[in-house]
């Protein structure tokens, strides 16, 4: 399936305009998907306050780190509980 959201409006580049500050930088935790759980279903895309997630060629969603800031949304609002928040590890 070729998930896309793509339509026109107003907010319709809004994403672009979200991925300009590196809130990657603020992060304590991060998101790891257990890939064997996700059914593929866009909600975390969808709920990703940032915008930083993002359709991969293999049906699976990647996030992208320099953005994510770690608020742990994606893993609370995934109906198939696939992604868990991870401490980051510090030096
Ligand atoms: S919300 Fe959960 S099940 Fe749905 S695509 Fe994201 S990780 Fe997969
Ligand atoms: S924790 Fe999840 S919802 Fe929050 S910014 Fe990172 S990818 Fe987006």
């Amino acid at each position: 399936m070729q998930f896309s959201t793509e339509y026109e409006s107003a907010w319709a580049d809004a994403r672009k305009k979200m991925l300009i500050t590196r809130t990657g930088d603020w992060r304590f935790r991060h998101p790891v998907t257990k890939i064997a759980k996700c059914r593929q279903c866009g909600w975390c895309y969808l709920y990703c306050p940032t915008g930083c997630i993002s359709p991969g060629d293999s049906g699976y969603f990647r996030v992208d780190m320099d953005y994510c800031k770690g608020c742990g949304i994606c893993a609370y609002e995934c109906p198939a509980q696939a992604i868990v928040m991870v401490r980051e590890e510090v030096d």
